[in-house]
C-alpha cells in the first residue's frame, strides 16, 4: 500500500510532527517533554482531554519560523515515504506569529522555503489552508482571515475552520469566510466530527464549503447523506483519527464505505497521524482489512481527491500523471 500514489488533503501541520522531531526540538531548547511520551517514544495520551494537552505541549516547542521549516520538512519526508505525492496542509497563524500579518509572511516564507526543497528532493508538492480557530473565538478568527486574504495566492489556496466544534456557530464567522472568499480562496470547514447532522446542515447553510473536515457523522441522517451527494461536497474523511478518539470502535464501524456507497466523494487522510498511530500507508492497510477496498478502488479516492483539491489546473495536470503512473 506504501507505494500507491495518494493524495492527502486533510493534516494538520503541527499536529503532524513526528515524536522524535519533537523531543530534538526540546532538547535543543532545554524543555523537559518527557511526560508527554511512552516509553517506545510515541505520544502518551487517553482520550480527547488528554490529547489536546499533550498536543499543546508538543506544539509550545515550535516558535520561529526556523522551527517550522524543519517541522515542515520532516512532515513531508513522512508523507513522501508513504506515497503522497500531493498534500494540503493547515496552517495556523495564531500558531504562526500570533496573527500579525508581518510575522506570518516570516513563517509562511520559511514553510514554503521547505516544500520547495521537498518538491525538489522528494517529488512531493504541498499546498496551504489557512484556518481559524473556532473556540478561539470570531475576533481572531477576523485576523486569521486577514492574514489569509493578504498571502492568498498559488500556494495559499484555502481557508478553513477548525477546533472544537461544541462552540460558537457557523454565523459567528461569516465576516472572515467573507473576507477569505473575496480573495479568491477555497472554503473549507471542520464539522460533523463530533457535531451531529443539524450542525453539519448549518455549516453548509452558513459557510457553503466544497469541502468538509470529516462530515461523517452524517451518516446518521440519510436525507442528508442524499444532500450532499447531490452538492458534490467532498469529505475529508480521517477514518484512523475518529477511531483514535473513540468515536467508532475500529474501522469496520466507519461510515466511509457507506457514505462512498452512496455517492459522496469521500477522500482519505490522516489528521493528525502520529497523535493517532497513523500514516497514510496504514489508512489504506486498514480499510483494505475493513471493507476489502482494491487498488482500483484506492485509484478511484486518489484521483476523487485530486478533482476536490485547491490547487490551479496546471498543478493538477501534474499530478494527475503521477497518479496515472
Ligand atoms: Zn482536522
Amino acid at each position: 500500500m506504501k507505494e500507491l500514489p495518494k493524495v492527502e488533503l486533510h493534516l494538520h501541520l503541527e499536529g503532524a510532527a513526528p515524536p522524535a522531531f519533537i523531543r530534538g526540538l526540546a532538547a535543543e531548547k532545554k524543555v523537559d517533554l518527557s511526560g508527554i511520551f511512552d516509553e517506545r517514544g510515541h505520544y502518551r495520551y487517553k482520550g480527547f482531554g488528554e490529547f489536546l494537552k499533550v498536543y499543546e505541549a508538543a506544539t509550545s516547542v515550535l516558535t520561529s519560523p526556523e522551527d517550522y521549516r524543519r517541522l515542515t520538512l520532516a512532515v513531508l519526508e513522512e508523507s513522501a515515504a508513504n506515497g503522497v505525492v500531493y498534500g494540503e496542509t493547515f496552517l495556523s497563524p495564531d500558531f504562526c506569529g500570533g496573527r500579525d500579518v508581518g510575522a506570518w509572511r516570516e513563517y509562511l516564507h520559511a514553510i514554503r522555503e521547505a516544500a520547495v526543497e521537498a518538491e525538489r528532493t522528494m517529488g512531493i508538492t504541498l499546498r496551504g489552508i489557512i484556518t481559524c480557530i473556532r473556540h478561539f473565538g470570531p475576533e481572531k478568527a477576523r485576523e486569521t482571515a486577514v492574514c489569509a486574504a493578504e498571502t492568498a495566492g498559488d500556494w495559499i489556496v484555502g481557508f478553513g475552520i477548525a477546533g472544537d466544534e461544541s462552540v460558537l456557530a457557523p454565523k459567528d464567522f461569516l465576516w472572515s469566510f467573507d473576507c477569505a472568499r473575496e480573495a479568491g480562496l477555497r472554503i473549507t470547514a471542520h464539522s460533523g466530527e463530533w457535531g451531529a447532522p443539524d450542525t453539519i446542515r448549518d455549516t453548509l447553510a452558513t459557510l457553503n464549503p466544497e469541502r468538509l473536515g470529516h462530515g461523517v457523522r452524517s451518516i446518521e441522517d440519510l436525507a442528508l447523506v442524499d444532500e450532499l451527494a447531490e452538492r458534490g461536497t467532498v469529505l475529508e474523511v480521517c477514518p484512523g483519527s475518529n477511531v483514535a478518539l473513540g468515536i467508532y470502535t475500529d474501522f469496520r464501524a466507519h461510515p466511509i464505505n457507506e457514505l462512498d456507497r452512496r455517492g459522496v466523494k469521500v477522500t482519505i487522510s490522516t489528521d493528525d497521524p502520529p497523535f493517532f498511530h497513523t500514516t497514510m500507508a496504514r489508512e489504506y492497510e486498514e480499510l483494505h482489512r475493513a471493507f476489502d477496498w482494491d487498488e482500483g478502488q484506492f485509484r478511484r479516492i486518489a484521483r476523487q481527491s485530486l478533482d476536490a483539491a485547491f490547487c490551479d489546473a496546471d498543478t493538477k495536470a501534474r499530478i494527475a500523471k503521477k497518479l496515472e503512473a
